[in-house]
């Protein structure tokens, strides 16, 4: 789809670009490639500025952008090559991701309705990127914007604070997970298949599922027996600093 470019647009492309590297590389630079981090935070603020993503009249986005670009630039990149794959699959065989303007514009992230997920039904977020939000049909009902504006966007937060430590929390997490259930399976013996007893113990009790699904009022997880989860909510809902909450621009906006 070819639209007409708003010179306004082309500004915040521009403005998204310059900024992007510049960030970028100071952030590449900490860890000696500064190029490298140029070139992440370049693209990444194209594909934003383009896509009109960070919402620039209030302190939230203005934060977003700052840590996409520096403390989280490693889950940008990764959320970047996710994107990526999805272009040259999309150039290959046709099959769009399927861009979500309505739950990305101006909402500080890239939503699609399809993509590459990593278990069919599942949302998947990696970085600024959010896979999956329609569900095994294809369809985006409320139910489906909801998990992602109360879920998913808690992981893309969680990654702009926890930063590199993220993925390295939540793998490890995974990996933990997994040995658990093995043992758990080794000495003792139940009829749960042992995917059920990985989902457990390596997702729904990893502290990162469990604050996103209290963050979307979903503990327990709907259709998950609650006593093998954590048995109560996650502490704390209202995490995000009150600075940087959504509504913190315009207390009266309804959420
Ligand atoms: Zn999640």
């Amino acid at each position: 789809m070819v639209r007409a470019v708003d010179p306004n647009d082309r500004y915040e492309v521009m403005g998204a670009a310059v900024g992007g590297a510049l960030l970028g590389a100071l952030a590449g630079r900490v860890l000696r490639s500064t190029t490298l981090g140029a070139v992440v935070g370049l693209v990444h603020g194209v594909v934003a500025g383009r896509r009109r993503v960070y919402d620039w009249s209030n302190r939230r986005g203005r934060a977003a952008f700052a840590l996409d670009h520096t403390w989280a630039l490693p889950t940008t990149a990764a959320g970047l090559v996710v994107l990526g794959l999805t272009w040259v699959r999309e150039r290959i065989t046709g099959v769009s991701p399927g861009y979500e303007p309505s739950l990305s514009e101006r909402q500080n992230r890239m939503v699609h309705r399809d993509g590459f997920v990593l278990r069919r039904g599942f949302a998947v977020t990696i970085g600024t990127v959010i896979n999956g939000a329609a569900g095994r049909d294809g369809v985006l009902t409320e139910r489906r914007r909801k998990l992602v504006t109360d879920h998913e966007d808690v992981h893309v937060w969680q990654q702009r604070l926890f930063g590199p430590l993220y993925p390295i929390a939540y793998i490890s997490w995974f990996i933990g997970g997994v040995v658990v259930s093995l043992v758990r399976r080794a000495v003792s013996r139940n009829d749960r298949p042992l995917s059920t007893e990985i989902d457990r113990y390596a997702y729904y009790r990893n502290p990162f599922e469990w604050h996103a699904y209290t963050c979307d009022t979903n503990w327990p997880p709907h259709g998950v027996e609650p006593e093998s989860v954590w048995a109560g909510r996650f502490p704390t809902s209202e995490w995000i600093p009150r600075a940087l909450r959504e509504s913190a621009g315009n207390p009266e906006a309804p959420r």
